[in-house]
């Protein structure tokens, strides 16, 4: 009898299904409607806003965080010869757009107890070659970017600059130190000591994949600091060219009468955002910030239960900060990878569908294959090793939060005696 009750009452809640409202829909109708469908007013306009939005001077709009994340470095000259450092904890694309630029990644293992990289060991792998560092701002919550840049200082006089007048070159040159980046792919909307994500690193990128927060279906941004003696407006055109072929200008600059004639001045990519990704993106602005209040209730919810039970989890807010309510990380204690593998099986029967942020990377096929070894990285796999994230998005209704509460309660303590 029991069972049959609980079946009846049995939901399914989704992961982390995109929430769309009739709002979007109707811009996208109207994108479609305009006679201008790829990069155009939308786009620009989406720009603009997030550029406002994150406090920054300057956001190009892309086709995915893990492009301009790759534009960062190659904007900034980073390639060939050059070494990224990437904590081991996180996404195969905060890495692998570095690799992309033929530069090597150098892995660096977690603090204990946590998602950050361990600042220490930042410092402690830094050489000439070093010309980058990702920071990645696991589940919408800013790293301490007071000690990174410090790690980065404390060994400036191992940096070598590239030499030449290119904007990467003049880049290097005017930061004289290794530049810091962010993987804010999670982190739209999130503040520091009362910065916002996008004005803390000297390069961020951010992503509009559907799972993410805020969406444009597939979709990404990068911004940056502005950087003494070198030119905004020079910065935002070499986007320009390395998302659109190199190609001297762009589908609207040709609109103009009479002129056909474009040069190609690099063999380079093609990562445009078009202006119905962007239509998507200006509504979801439009509700940012009801989103990540209606997060920050499930996360209250969720934050009584953990407490309660014993259960620890990401903290999304405090004094100085307040993260941007992306995902939410508990941790089984004392719980083998086996018994959280059995756990995500019992949820998931039950209707709850939850995943892991992540499986490090030294784990992953591809990285064995570069010679990394999970060994090297304890704090990475112990933090993995009991974790198991909770569906967290705005599509949750209240009784879906009750219900997901009730079976995560009834299947983890059965573990916990
Ligand atoms: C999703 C994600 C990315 C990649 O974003 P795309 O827009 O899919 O390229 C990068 N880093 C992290 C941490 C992510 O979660």
């Amino acid at each position: 009898m029991a069972n049959d009750v609980k079946n009846l009452n049995k939901r399914v809640i989704p992961f982390s299904p995109p929430d769309i409202s009739e709002l979007e829909i109707a811009e996208v109708a109207e994108a479609l409607r305009s006679g201008w469908i790829t990069t155009g007013p939308r786009t620009k306009e989406l720009e603009r806003r997030l550029a406002e939005y994150c406090h920054t001077s300057k956001v190009v709009c892309l086709n995915s965080a893990t492009a301009a994340e790759e534009l960062n470095f190659r904007v900034c000259g980073i390639g060939e010869g050059d070494e990224v450092i990437v904590p081991a904890y996180t996404y195969t694309a905060s890495a692998s757009a570095a690799i992309h630029t033929g530069a090597r990644v150098v892995f660096v293992d977690s603090q204990s107890d946590n998602t950050e990289m361990d600042y220490e060991s930042v410092a402690a792998v830094i050489t000439e070659k070093t010309k980058a560092v990702v920071a990645v701002d696991l589940g919408g919550i800013i790293c301490d970017y007071d000690k990174l840049y410090a790690a980065v200082e404390s060994k400036k006089s191992l940096f070598k600059a590239k030499e030449g007048d290119d904007l990467g070159a003049r880049i290097q040159q005017a930061k004289g130190r290794i530049l810091v980046f962010a993987d804010c792919a999670h982190a739209l909307g999130a503040s520091r000591n009362g910065k916002m994500a996008g004005e803390i690193a000297d390069f961020t990128d951010f992503s509009f994949h559907a799972v993410k927060n805020f969406t444009t279906a597939e979709g990404g941004a990068s911004t940056w600091l502005d950087i003494p003696g070198v030119d905004n407006e020079e910065i935002y055109h070499q986007y320009q060219l390395l998302s659109l072929h190199g190609q001297s200008k762009d589908a609207l600059a040709k609109t103009q009468v009479g002129a056909w004639e474009y040069d190609i001045i690099g063999p380079w990519y093609k990562c445009n955002m078009t202006d119905i990704m962007a239509a998507i993106g200006l509504k979801q602005l439009d509700r940012y910030e009801g989103m990540l209040k209606r997060r920050g209730q499930i996360i209250n919810r969720y934050d009584a239960m953990c407490d309660e039970m014993g259960i620890k989890h990401l903290i999304h807010s405090g004094a100085n900060f307040q993260s941007s309510n992306h995902l939410y990380l508990t941790r089984i204690p004392g719980a083998s990878d086996e018994t959280r593998r059995e756990i995500i099986v019992k949820l998931a029967e039950r209707g709850v569908n939850t995943n892991v942020h992540y499986k490090p990377l030294p784990m992953m096929t591809a990285y064995r294959a570069l010679g990394w070894d999970i060994k090297e990285f304890p704090n990475a796999y112990s933090y993995y090793e009991n974790l198991i994230t909770l569906p967290l998005h705005t599509c949750l209704t209240d009784e879906d939060v009750d219900y997901v509460i009730e079976n995560y309660r009834e299947v983890v303590r059965e573990y916990m005696k």
